[in-house]
Parts: structure tokens; C-alpha cells; sequence
């Protein structure tokens, strides 16, 4: 059976021969790196994973073919305020819930949320293809850890203070 990174790979396939375009290496490579993970990485991390299988890569090839895949609706783009871009392979109907302590994108379903009744004055604003809703929170990890994230916020030196204990 065909791995699901596999089924994505044949749909860039599609686009490319629909739009007249070459599947080139980075084309596969950069989708199989959004798609083969949950957590909706940043372009940097992105690189990273790229790069593992092709080292010299740049970032603005990688920046390119990402926004390559989001325009021809195989990827998409998630803004999470205040931080840089993150995408997403997820092409099933589904929604967010966004960390705004660490940053985290989980993705949830909810049929309900999908078919959501919209009311006359955005139903007025032009045709909606899909509904999609972005729930901004803290996650129960940083719920759980409120202890460290002040030291985290000033950038993670303040757990150990390496106090010194003088010898002798
Ligand atoms: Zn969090
Ligand atoms: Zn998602």
C-alpha cells in the first residue's frame, strides 16, 4: 500500500504535468518535508530537514518551493501571530489550536466546525470555499510548567544559575 508522503508526492505529480511544470528534486523534497510531520514547521526547519537529504540546498530555494506548493494548494500557510510563517501539509478539513506561550500547532477536526452556519453579513463579503478555525490558547504543557516559562521568556539561562560553591 502507498504511504500517505507517497500519495502527496503523486498530487504534486498532478499539478506539475496539470500546470506544465517539472517535478524537480527539491519540488519532492520540500513537500516530503512538511508532509511527512505534524508539528507545522517554520521555512528554517524546513531547511533542516531538506538539507539532510540535500546539503547544499539554500533557503531561498526552499523559501520558493514552499510558496510554489501553498499556491497550488498542496501546502498551506498557518500565521501565528507574532512569529514567522508555518506550514502545513494537513490536507484533510481541520482546525487549529495555536499555542501562544511556546508556539505549538495542534491540529484538531470537528465536522461541526467544518459545515458552520456563516451569517448573512460574511456570507455577503463573497463565496466561501472552506471554514477554518484557529483557536488561540495555552497548551496544557505550558499550563503545567508556568514555573519555568518566565526563565524561558528571558531565554533560558535563568534554571541553572551555576551559584559557586566554593572549595576548600
Ligand atoms: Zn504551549
Ligand atoms: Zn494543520
Amino acid at each position: 500500500m502507498e504511504s500517505y508522503v507517497e500519495t502527496r508526492l503523486r498530487e504534486l505529480e498532478a499539478v506539475c504535468r496539470r500546470i506544465g511544470a517539472r517535478v524537480t528534486h527539491q519540488r519532492r523534497e520540500v513537500l516530503r518535508a512538511v508532509v511527512s510531520t505534524d508539528i507545522h514547521p517554520d521555512a528554517q526547519t524546513i531547511l533542516a530537514r531538506v538539507r539532510e537529504r540535500m546539503p547544499t540546498i539554500s533557503f531561498d530555494t526552499v523559501y520558493r518551493t514552499l510558496t510554489f506548493l501553498e499556491d497550488h494548494g498542496l501546502i498551506q500557510r498557518v500565521h501565528v501571530s507574532g512569529d514567522r510563517a508555518r506550514f502545513d501539509g494537513n490536507n484533510h478539513a481541520h482546525h487549529h489550536f495555536i499555542c501562544t506561550r511556546c508556539g505549538r500547532v495542534v491540529d484538531f477536526e470537528n465536522e461541526a466546525f467544518d459545515d458552520i452556519a456563516l451569517p448573512p453579513h460574511i456570507r455577503a463579503l463573497g463565496t466561501s470555499l472552506t471554514t477554518q478555525l484557529q483557536v488561540f490558547g495555552i497548551c496544557m504543557e505550558c499550563n503545567e510548567s508556568k514555573g519555568g516559562l518566565d526563565a524561558q521568556a528571558r531565554g533560558g539561562e535563568a534554571t541553572h544559575d551555576g551559584g559557586r560553591h566554593p572549595r576548600g
